[in-house]
């Protein structure tokens, strides 16, 4: 899983665009998608000055699409009962600016 290769794997590219965050076809939350890629490398400014980037999702029903990283709600899987196992495949997403790299004990 490379979500932050800065080349797009080739499923991104019949993703279609969720303006909810979540899969357009079966409704089910990134945090089930079986692939992830984020697009750091074309961010876009919003009109505050902040930064938003396009992240593409292939759900599990095979479904893949994207939406921008501005609609993301924070943490979804910080809700569910196993706060200890997030899903590893998409862990670096809880924290884009400064959860890795550095272990704290
Ligand atoms: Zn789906």
């Amino acid at each position: 899983m490379e979500a932050f290769s800065p080349i797009p794997p080739e499923w991104v590219d019949s993703a279609t665009h969720a303006l909810k965050f979540c899969c357009p076809r079966c409704g089910e939350p990134p945090s089930v998608a079986t692939a992830v890629w984020i697009n750091r490398r074309a961010p876009v400014y919003t009109h505050n000055h902040k930064r938003k980037w396009q992240e593409f999702y292939q759900c599990e029903c095979e479904t893949v699409w994207w939406a921008w990283s501005s609609d993301r709600p924070p943490n979804p899987w910080q809700t569910n009962d196993s706060p200890d196992m997030p899903p590893p495949n998409l862990d670096p997403l809880t924290g884009l600016e400064d959860s890795w790299g550095s272990f704290e004990p």
